[in-house]
């Protein structure tokens, strides 16, 4: 697979995404010629940020932040749940694609948190490991004393930016990368009700 290097920093890629989140907002999507794009891009891919976001079907990350072809390299899981194959699909993102942005994209209403929220010692094949995963950001919020969506928007927050700190932990590549300045991260949440995106923590 063909590479090249980021011609962007990381706020510039950022402000990019910002952008297309407006136009998404306003409903002002770009005009894109697809086939065209298709066809440019056969020998290779060059995408100027990867994204972690959950499965939802309503929270696409090319549509939310208005992106096209070859633009984002995506990791999509039920409530952003990280196992060493997304991991490892993100450090080759860092890696070998060497985009400057990681953005980590929870959003409103997560079906997958909510589920770890009403339920932490579901078992149900592997949706058990999805809520596992999730239960001790849920545990967190909950000890603060909320209840309701106030319970379930706390979770999924706490789970974002135990996610960071995750990825940190566990791979040297990502961990290697931010501490040398290649990489950025944010850490991000999506609004169902109002299509924004907005930022909880980022790395500049
Ligand atoms: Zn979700």
């Amino acid at each position: 697979m063909a590479t090249t290097r980021p011609t962007r920093s990381a706020q510039e890629v950022w402000q990019r995404l910002l952008e297309g989140n407006m136009r998404f907002v306003q409903g002002l999507f770009k005009g894109r010629d697809l086939l065209d794009l298709r066809r440019s891009l056969t020998r290779g891919q060059s995408p100027m940020a990867a994204v972690l976001c959950c499965s939802d079907s309503r929270v696409p990350a090319e549509i939310i932040f208005d992106q096209s072809l070859g633009d984002l390299f995506v990791v999509r899981t039920a409530g952003l749940v990280l196992e060493p194959a997304g991991v490892g699909s993100l450090e080759y993102a860092v890696a070998h694609l060497h985009v400057p942005l990681l953005v980590i994209k929870g959003h409103e209403g997560c079906g997958a948190v909510t589920a770890a929220v009403q339920h932490p010692d579901l078992e149900e094949g592997h949706i058990t490991a999805v809520v596992r995963e999730i239960a001790p950001a849920a545990a967190q919020a909950r000890a603060r004393g909320l209840a309701g969506p106030e319970l379930v928007e706390a979770a999924t927050e706490t789970h974002l930016m135990r996610l960071q700190a995750k990825l940190s932990q566990e791979s040297a590549i990502i961990r290697e990368a931010l501490a040398a300045g290649r990489l950025h991260l944010v850490v991000s949440k999506y609004y169902l009700s109002n299509g924004q995106v907005e930022v909880l923590d980022r790395t500049w």
